[in-house]
């Protein structure tokens, strides 16, 4: 006999069928028992009695039974297979479950977090976990179809790379091959993607996974993080707006029936106004904000293209420059401040685009610089040394071959969907985050290297200060 899922029984009545799963709840009711099988498809419940087998909750079982319509009085409205029951003939205990460390009918929130963490698979069980990580899965399923509908390919770009300063701290990664060189895994995958571009792709994305080591926050997992991250030639930022306000709108329709987007076409607030009128540049525009339907998104756009430098941006630069990026190095100036550069470069606009949902920022972009002159000057601008300047020698080098005016955005999967689910924190939506320390509790990493694999990388640890 061939197994069938849960879900399949209503289709049944009157056949027998074999069904595999875990026991949900278990209610006895003398010599007879109520089992609820549960499977990837949703549960369905089994009426047996113990001389069959002493199923307990979370055991995984195998169950041949007879599907039958329930009586008009037992009918259960709240589940799909709420019509019918199977009355167990055999059963069979494939692997028994000890208690659970704490209960998976709850939303968990109320569990401590770390506990969660490390039993992660048992808390992925829980229905709000199964849904969220389900949704995710359907969401970039969603985005590949769009995309690649509109001629967009997909790129895998290297993982093991070099400093990508997106403004955080790098992971870096040593290196076997050339003792004492090193890695760094990627902020983003933003100078691959502009190089794509000078190759002609004109048309790019990638569900990519960045690394930043920065210290977490509920918006912001430490770690890695995945973004939708895209690129085109040949645009303006006006088609990269309309792009993905497009593609969010269509896939909030599809997989958040739901929800309500508040108003569309998607406001778009320069940057000063949004300071002026809100105090932030990430604004809440809810208009009821106890709705968990409502969505209201947002652009951010006429950021000026740098900042004042502050002790925090030494990071890309010599320390002693005047200038920050507001967005990245690589955001391009808007053609009328060009001029500006030179005189009075805190009052250059950037063509950087901001993408706010329900006050998180929820992906950021822009046009970029695709003249060599422009690029060295804002590498001037923001105090980079010769020997920093050298790091973007590709780039540089990239711009002498002939390269296309191109622009991009990477909205942030993690937290785009933590928005839309009103979920308290991006951890909600991934399966396997960091907690607080830095430490992925159900592998238990980071871990000690040993002496043997320093000594290939000839790196010695320098013992704990006590
Ligand atoms: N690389 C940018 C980021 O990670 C996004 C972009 O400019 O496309 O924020």
């Amino acid at each position: 006999m061939n197994r069938i899922l849960s879900l399949e029984t209503i289709q049944k009545v009157g056949q027998e069928v074999l069904l595999q799963g875990w026991v949900g709840a278990r209610r006895d009711h003398g010599k007879i028992m109520f089992l609820d099988l549960r499977d990837r498809s949703g549960l369905v419940q089994l009426v047996s009695t113990k001389d069959k087998g002493d199923a307990r909750p979370e055991d995984v079982i195998e169950v041949i039974g007879l599907v039958k319509e329930r009586p008009a009085s037992m009918v259960n409205p709240k589940i799909p297979t709420g019509t019918v029951e199977v009355e167990v003939k055999e059963l069979k205990i494939v692997s028994k479950a000890r208690e659970l460390p704490f209960p998976i009918d709850t939303d968990g929130l109320e569990i401590n977090e770390e506990v969660r963490l490390k039993y992660r698979y048992l808390d992925m069980r829980r229905p709000r976990m199964n849904r969220n990580i389900r949704l995710r899965s359907k969401m970039t399923m969603f985005i590949r179809n769009y995309l690649n509908a509109l001629d967009f390919v997909e790129i895998e770009t290297p993982i093991l790379t070099k400093t990508t300063p997106e403004g955080a701290r790098d992971f870096i990664v040593p290196s076997r091959l050339q003792k004492g060189k090193f890695y760094a895994l990627p902020q983003s995958p933003q100078q691959y993607k502009q190089l794509l571009m000078v190759a002609g792709f004109e048309r790019y994305f990638q569900i990519a996974r960045c690394f930043r080591d920065e210290d977490p926050r509920h918006d912001r997992a430490y770690g890695e993080f995945t973004q939708l991250d895209m690129e085109m030639s040949f645009i303006t930022q006006n088609d990269i707006i309309t792009l993905a306000e497009d593609l969010f709108t269509k896939l909030v329709a599809e997989l958040f029936p739901e929800k309500h987007i508040s108003q569309s076409p998607w406001p778009r607030i320069p940057h000063g106004e949004a300071k002026a009128k809100y105090g932030t540049d990430k604004p809440d525009l809810r208009r009821d904000k106890k709705d968990p339907n409502e969505l209201a998104f947002s652009w951010t756009v006429d950021f000026p293209l740098f900042t004042e430098q502050s002790q925090e941006d030494f990071y890309h630069g010599s320390g002693k420059a005047k200038f920050a990026p507001s967005h990245h190095m690589f955001t391009s100036p808007h053609p009328d401040d060009i001029g500006l550069l030179e005189t009075n470069p805190l009052k250059v606009r950037g063509l950087q685009h901001d993408l706010v949902l329900n006050g998180y920022e929820v992906g950021g972009g822009s046009i970029r610089i695709h003249q060599k002159e422009v690029q060295e000057k804002v590498f001037d601008l923001i105090g980079f040394t010769e020997a920093q300047k050298a790091q973007f020698n590709h780039m540089l080098t990239a711009f002498t071959y002939g390269v296309p005016p191109h622009g991009g955005i990477a909205p942030g999967i993690d937290r785009f969907l933590m928005a839309i689910l009103g979920e308290p924190s991006v951890r909600e939506v991934m399966a396997y985050p960091a907690n607080a320390s830095g430490q992925i509790s159900v592998m238990d990493a980071p871990s000690e290297a040993s002496a043997e694999q320093l000594l290939e990388l000839g790196i010695s640890v320098r013992p704990k200060k006590v």
